[in-house]
């Protein structure tokens, strides 16, 4: 996979995730809100669900953070190369994954 091709691939994954953080954002206001007037049960199934989509947030805030550091990289020239040992990254892993920092036996 060639870099343009990968960066682009990046800014779109980037660009879903976070369109998704928005409306994940814009769902959740409303049942904060109606907490107080539900019942015992059923304000537990919110805040259960609440957890939930924190931890959703909190693995896609990772991912955003993940994809900015490899668009980074990849405008710096350093895309490509593992983080830890600084050998290049075997490209069936980068075009799997363009976000991956680092090299198979860094990650093991
Ligand atoms: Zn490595």
């Amino acid at each position: 996979m060639d870099v343009s091709k990968a960066k682009q691939k990046l800014i779109e994954e980037f660009q879903s995730l976070q369109a998704l953080r928005e409306t994940a954002r814009a769902s959740r206001a409303p049942v904060e809100l109606d907490q107080q007037s539900v019942g015992r049960l059923s304000r537990m199934d919110a805040l259960q669900k609440q957890n939930m989509e924190l931890a959703t947030e909190h693995r896609r805030q990772m991912r955003v953070k993940a994809i900015e550091a490899a668009i980074k990289r990849i405008d710096n020239g350093d895309f490509g190369y593992c983080l830890i040992c600084d050998e290049k990254i075997a490209p069936q892993r980068i075009e799997f994954d363009p976000a991956i920092s680092c090299c198979i036996s860094c990650s093991q």
